[in-house]
């Protein structure tokens, strides 16, 4: 090695050790006489001390002549620091250097690399590898790697074998638009880049592996945010034999471990939510359940008082702010503004504030009598300084504009604490979804989910009512995991693909594969997956994704650190036999 430690490693027991150490200058400090060079690597940083009149005149100056990020090679002797740095596990010793090789030089970065940056993000995001010498960054991916060996360690614990599964395949329909890769050798076809490796866990199910996982790469074409990436991990589990209660507590059993060995925290069972009371109680089918502020409908109390918004609305519901009835009369304006955003939508914003003598004012005074008002109060189990917040219209826009809302307040009323953990399975998902815009089902998990053997006889007549064997795992509001017990008999998987609008010959064209393999004696199986980058940054105390991949994508799906997506040669166009045409400009 060309070092004896790193930079990270030397405490007041080494003091009097001659060592050698490799890094980059972090900082340096010239106060003329003394000299300072905070050197860093992966480990830490050491601090490396120069004394006008001490330190030999050459190596002072050569110190001096040192630039940012230079990679240097310090021999030298450790000493007890007289001041000392306990922000740092190095800070009670520093090195007196008689020795500087300079290993590389460096240009000067276009940032500060160190924990707080002057980088702006599309800086940061074409340095990349500078960025990822920041201790925070690197944290995240350590994180990372963290977890990836807990998840390994507890599923190999438990029987799961990791198999790879190809990444030029054919749709698999997880509800997004492919990627596809033109076959150079197969003229005028396709590849797609998995969305899921779905189809390939189901059929190594076929195959008898029983219990399979893959920390796999998975690839979607949809429009970005935050917490979105084109190419993402996830950790993707597959068994038979097993009802959904066997998965739920397995996997249930996992996000435990994970818990307790990367954060030391331990997490009790699960609650389980069903889908119908996710919506009715939090308009949301992932709720944040860090809190409260379950939502309350009104209809009953609030009908037929002359209120013509309450009278049209299908439903009036609303949340309990509890101690916020002092909002000024600005935050409430704030407030309505809020729910009128056109993400939101909603048209208005009724509020009620329970005063310390427990009478009840509202912003519709005019319409209910202290009597109706006393009724809601009671309806949401308000005292003397509540406020509550109620929404009106069609069900379930409203439900989704008071999820919104509820959410603001948890915010603002700083109920939304990153280091607590509410993890709640959600369950009984619908098995298919209305989608206005193609007129018909779409598959509300995706095609190969089993429907609850009771609903079954819902097929004909009312398809939107049936619910299927299909769960989520939902963390602080946000989904981490999902899955479900599929359909593993020919003839029920042909009615499903039916019921979703493929004709026989399509859905044979696109699955015949699969079907046909249910047909070789395929056991009843199930599974799940989890987005890993999400859970990483759960973890991790973040809202991005971004921080916790190695080389992210900006939100127009470019790399700008390696400027991809990138136009290719007319040559191999040719050899693929593509014409490019109408590019827009
Ligand atoms: N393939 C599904 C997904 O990516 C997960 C599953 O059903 O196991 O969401």
């Amino acid at each position: 090695m060309l070092r004896t430690h790193t930079c990270g490693e030397l405490r007041l027991d080494n003091v009097g050790e001659e060592v050698i150490l490799t890094g980059w200058v972090q900082r340096l400090r010239d106060k003329g006489g003394m000299l300072w060079i905070d050197l860093r690597d992966r480990y830490g940083i050491t601090q490396l001390t120069f004394e006008d009149g001490v330190t030999p005149a050459h190596l002072f100056e050569a110190a001096r002549s040192l630039g940012r990020e230079y990679v240097i090679r310090v021999v030298g002797k450790v000493i007890e620091r007289y001041s000392k740095n306990d922000k740092i596990p190095t800070g009670d010793i520093e090195i007196h250097a008689s020795k500087i090789e300079v290993l590389n030089a460096a240009k000067l970065p276009p940032f500060m690399i160190e924990d707080e940056t002057d980088g702006g993000d599309d800086l940061r995001m074409k340095y990349r590898y500078l960025d990822l010498r920041r201790t925070p960054v690197r944290r995240n991916l350590e994180l990372r790697h963290q977890m990836m060996r807990a998840v390994r360690a507890y599923l190999d614990e438990h029987y799961f074998i990791e198999v790879e599964t190809p990444v030029l395949i054919k749709s698999t329909p997880e509800g997004a638009r492919d990627f596809v890769v033109p076959s150079r050798m197969n003229p005028g076809e396709f590849y797609a880049l998995p969305q899921s490796p779905q189809t390939f866990k189901q059929l190594l199910m076929v195959s008898g592996f029983d219990k399979y996982y893959q920390i796999v790469k998975c690839f979607r074409d949809e429009d970005l945010r935050a917490d979105r990436q084109p190419e993402f991990t996830q950790i993707d589990c597959e068994l038979s034999f097993v009802t959904q209660e066997d998965i739920l507590n397995t996997f249930e059993g996992l996000i435990r471990h994970l818990f307790l060995k990367v954060k030391g925290v331990h997490i009790e069972k699960l609650p389980r939510m069903t889908y119908a009371d996710a919506m009715k109680y939090y308009g949301s089918d992932k709720p944040d359940t860090r809190f409260d502020m379950r939502f309350v409908e009104l209809n009953p109390l609030v009908k037929n008082k002359g209120f013509k918004v309450f009278d049209d609305a299908e439903l009036v519901v609303g949340i309990n702010a509890k101690g916020a009835a002092s909002y000024t009369r600005k935050q409430l304006d704030e407030l309505t503004d809020f729910v009128k955003r056109p993400q939101i939508g909603a048209t208005g914003l009724v509020y009620a504030r329970v005063q310390e003598d427990g009478s009840v004012k509202s912003s519709v005074d005019k319409f209910y009598t202290p009597e109706d008002l006393q009724a809601w109060a009671t309806a949401f189990n308000a005292k003397p300084g509540d406020l509550l917040l109620v929404l009106a219209g069609d069900k379930d826009k409203t439900r989704k504009a008071l999820n919104e809302l509820r959410l603001e307040m948890g915010e603002r009323m700083g109920l939304r604490d990153k280091n607590v953990f509410s993890p709640l399975w959600v369950v009984d998902f619908p098995l298919l979804e209305w989608d206005e815009d193609s007129n018909r089902y779409h598959a509300m998990h995706h095609p190969f989910t089993s429907p609850k053997p009771e609903d079954l006889e819902l097929i004909d007549d009312r398809p939107g009512d049936i619910r299927a064997n299909a769960y989520d795992m939902v963390i602080n509001g946000v989904e981490v995991g999902g899955g479900s017990i599929r359909i593993h008999d020919r003839r029920l998987q042909e009615q499903m693909f039916r019921l979703l609008g493929f004709s026989n010959a399509e859905a044979k064209a696109q699955f015949g594969f699969l079907m046909d393999a249910f047909e070789y004696g395929a056991p009843p199986h199930g599974g799940i997956a989890f987005g890993f980058d999400r859970l990483c940054s759960l973890f991790g105390g973040a809202d991005s994704i971004r921080d916790f991949i190695a080389f992210p994508k900006n939100n127009s799906g470019r790399d700008v650190m390696i400027d991809a997506p990138s136009p290719i040669a007319d040559a191999q166009l040719d050899e693929l036999h593509i014409k490019m045409k109408n590019l827009p400009s």
